[in-house]
């Protein structure tokens, strides 16, 4: 464990982005002693992230590690600290401890095809992902993408849609829950869009994250239609403090979610006293 893990560095604000109404994205630059240092980390990685004097919260770094430079953190406005994160402006400073957490194992999905289901926030971990398979697409297959919102103002980064669009043999699927003025795609819940499309599972992998009720539905139906457990992976966002293993605020069975997770294949969850 290195010192980054246990003393926060400071995360000074650069810029401020509206993702959605309640969902502010903060792009940062690391420092130690008042200089710009790098900061190494995997897709699906995070970080905690702290307001001086407020308190501290987990949160996915939804940059990806093949655009260094920015680090970028999508927050939705929850409770204290992440409204006390909402309240401030470029050149103020949070803390940092990281980066935590396993990250997706991007070397084992090489050569795959993979298939990303996201629901709301839950794109923030898939996005750096997202444009991490899509910057080394060579050592991808097909990909594609099921995002989904319950209306499309709710839609998280609709700004990189186009660009995912026109990536090579990369298809993106948008829905919304219900049917809205000037929305001509897709409406119908997320676990509906995966069973409509159908895609078998064959050489692919399945990347979900989302809200406990679609991860639920939607893992039932990679099943059903012939998925194996270790080819679905997905993140888990359990409440925790340290991120570090140490505080044990996370641990289901034997297992840390702060550190042998928040990601895990479906088959390593099934071994331990489930939330799903
Ligand atoms: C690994 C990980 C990655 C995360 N990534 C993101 C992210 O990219 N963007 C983002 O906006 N949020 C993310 N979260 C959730 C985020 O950490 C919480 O929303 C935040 O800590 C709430 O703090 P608060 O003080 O504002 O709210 P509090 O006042 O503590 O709580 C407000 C409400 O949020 C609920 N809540 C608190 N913590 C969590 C949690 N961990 N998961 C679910 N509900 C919670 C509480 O039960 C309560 O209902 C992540 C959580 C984990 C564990």
């Amino acid at each position: 464990m290195n010192e980054l893990m246990m003393i926060p560095l400071i995360a000074r604000i650069r810029s401020i982005r509206e993702v959605t109404f309640d969902t502010l994205m903060f792009e940062v630059a690391i420092e130690k002693d008042g200089k710009e240092v790098p900061f190494s980390y995997l897709p699906g990685q995070f970080a905690e992230l702290s307001v001086f004097g407020v308190g501290e919260s987990p949160i996915s770094i939804t940059s990806t590690c093949t655009r260094p430079g920015l680090v970028e953190f999508a927050v939705r406005e929850v409770g204290l600290v992440t409204e006390a994160m909402h309240n401030m402006r470029p050149g103020d400073n949070m803390g940092i401890r990281g980066p935590l957490g396993n990250g997706f194992p991007v070397d084992e999905m090489k050569g795959k095809d993979i298939l990303f289901i996201a629901g709301g926030i839950g794109l923030a971990p898939l996005r750096g992902l997202i444009n991490y398979v899509l910057d080394n697409r060579s050592d991808f297959g097909a990909v594609d993408i099921i995002y989904g919102a319950r209306a499309p103002n709710l839609l998280c980064f609709d700004w990189e849609f186009d660009t995912w669009k026109a990536a090579p043999d990369t298809r993106v699927h948008l829905t919304i829950d219900a049917p809205a003025a000037g929305w001509n795609g897709s409406v119908g819940f997320v676990p509906a869009i995966v069973k409509e499309l159908a895609l078998p599972p064959g050489n692919r992998l399945a990347v979900a994250c989302g809200p406990p009720i679609m991860i639920k539905y939607v893992l039932e139906d990679l099943a059903a239609a012939g998925y194996r457990d270790e080819d679905v992976i997905t993140t888990l966002e359990m409440k925790m403090k340290c991120g570090v293993g140490k505080c044990g605020r996370c641990n289901i069975g034997a297992k840390y979610i702060c550190v042998d997770g928040p990601v895990f294949r479906l088959s390593e969850l099934k071994t331990i006293p489930s939330e799903y």
